[in-house]
């Protein structure tokens, strides 16, 4: 075990209130967003020196750091190189337009690096290890696909990528299903990555063609929340193609924090790097810090970075947090515990956060549509682990509705990532306004 795991949570939190004021005195030099929310509600940030003090300092919500996500790196010309070169770059999938970069210096590439080696030691994947990258290859660079090389490099394991995803750019490097289950039994995977509701496909396509997938022994999900039904049924697949194991290790993250780490199914989440960020459970609308045990918003602090930054930063998901010794591995520190809901206004398809009040904005400016909805549903309503998809409704006067389809569809996609499928019907049929009902614009029937 890593010797941090084993100190006690006094320890670990000196370490953290330590790490805390050094990084707080670098955005004081040199985070212009902090620099100026500081400055307006006259908070001297040098007062602040635990990270019990931190309850004092604001909750930084996403939607700013979207709004201008380059104040929220650091500017500090006088670091030494690795701490302000960009390594690279990631986006948070949208929920806007645009999606919002989180940058990377040298100096954040290898806490990324050691943050995967205690997430590997944790869950149990090893050098030994072939890990086959299922994350779609997306129009912006996604962490989750990104980062499956570092998390291979970390653990000294092998990566190869299996290219899937709606296709998009001039070159046609995109790879269909049955290629990414011709590379896992042609390179022996041991360790499928990617959301489980692909992976689910991919076993499927498997169980079909009679490929040997025999060397697998783990499936690591992420992207899209999974219910203990969807790991079983995912287990089920593995043992109908006579894995070597069926272990389903459920990554939870986010393209700001990375991953936390499962010692087994029920652990809750470990921080696998305390001396990396320092987590709170929140009141989401007061900043006050909830006792442990209490579901509330979870709210991240950066405690050693140099390209983005974020201070009590709420992630989006409802959880609670329990910080006594894991029952099941012994290790001390913080464990997030489930279920982790998503925050109400965003809504989650095909693992893309989306913001269904910026997609409504987008149709609604059509003047070609009469009426619209956008449902959400599963592909095939009789199975609750089929795909997702997103589904436009819409009545109009228009005579080329294949045209406009296109155009929809497109429209959509460049709002929220995802490309819907688009079906017509009467105005009527979508809303009735004799019906003296609010107009359901956006229905979620998983
Ligand atoms: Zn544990």
């Amino acid at each position: 075990m890593t010797p941090i795991f084993g100190q006690s949570n006094a320890a670990i939190e000196q370490l953290q209130s330590d790490r805390l004021r050094a990084m707080l005195a670098l955005c004081a030099r040199g985070h212009p967003w902090y620099r100026r929310q500081w400055q307006e509600l006259n908070i001297d940030v040098a007062q602040i020196a635990t990270v019990a003090d931190l309850e004092r300092l604001p909750l930084t919500r996403k939607q700013d750091m979207m709004l201008s996500p380059e104040e929220f790196r650091l500017r500090l010309p006088d670091l030494p190189l690795h701490e302000r070169v960009l390594w690279e770059v990631i986006y948070t999938t949208g929920t806007s337009a645009e999606p919002t970069p989180v940058y990377n210096t040298t100096h954040d590439y290898h806490a990324y690096l050691l943050q995967s080696a205690r997430v590997a030691e944790i869950s149990g994947i090893r050098e030994t290890d072939v890990i086959a990258n299922l994350f779609p290859l997306t129009p912006a660079p996604m962490g989750a696909f990104i980062r499956s090389a570092t998390n291979a490099y970390a653990a000294g394991a092998t990566i190869f990528a299996a290219l899937p995803g709606a296709k998009h750019g001039a070159f046609d490097v995109h790879r269909s299903l049955d290629q990414a289950v011709r590379s896992i039994a042609l390179h022996r995977a041991t360790i499928l990555w990617g959301v489980p509701s692909f992976i689910r496909r991919v076993l499927l396509r498997a169980i079909e063609s009679g490929s040997d997938f025999k060397s697998v022994r783990m499936c690591a999900i992420t992207g899209e929340a999974s219910s203990p039904a969807m790991r079983e049924e995912i287990r089920r697949c593995l043992r109908e193609l006579g894995a070597q194991g069926a272990t389903v290790f459920d990554r939870y993250g986010s393209t700001e924090l990375g991953a936390f780490a499962q010692c087994c199914e029920d652990s809750g989440w470990h921080n696998p790097a305390p001396e990396i960020q320092f987590h709170e459970v929140v009141d989401p609308d007061t900043g006050r810090r909830l006792p442990d045990g209490e579901r509330g918003a979870l709210a991240v602090t950066h405690l050693d970075r140099r390209g983005t930054v974020l201070i009590r930063f709420l992630v989006g998901d409802m959880v609670s947090m329990d910080r006594s010794p894991c029952p099941h591995c012994g290790r001390n520190g913080d464990r997030i515990i489930g279920p982790i809901v998503r925050a109400k206004d965003l809504v989650k398809v095909k693992g893309m956060l989306i913001n269904p009040a910026v997609l409504l904005d987008t149709l609604q400016s059509l003047p070609e549509v009469d009426e619209l909805q956008v449902v959400v549903q599963r592909m095939d309503a009789q199975d609750e682990f089929s795909m997702d998809e997103l589904l436009v409704r819409l009545a109009t006067n228009s005579t080329d509705r294949e045209q406009l389809a296109g155009v929809i569809a497109d429209r959509v996609q460049d709002a929220v990532r995802v490309r819907p499928r688009v079906e017509f019907a009467a105005a009527l049929d979508i809303y009735d306004p004799s019906s003296q009902t609010k107009a359901l614009r956006f229905v979620d029937k998983r």
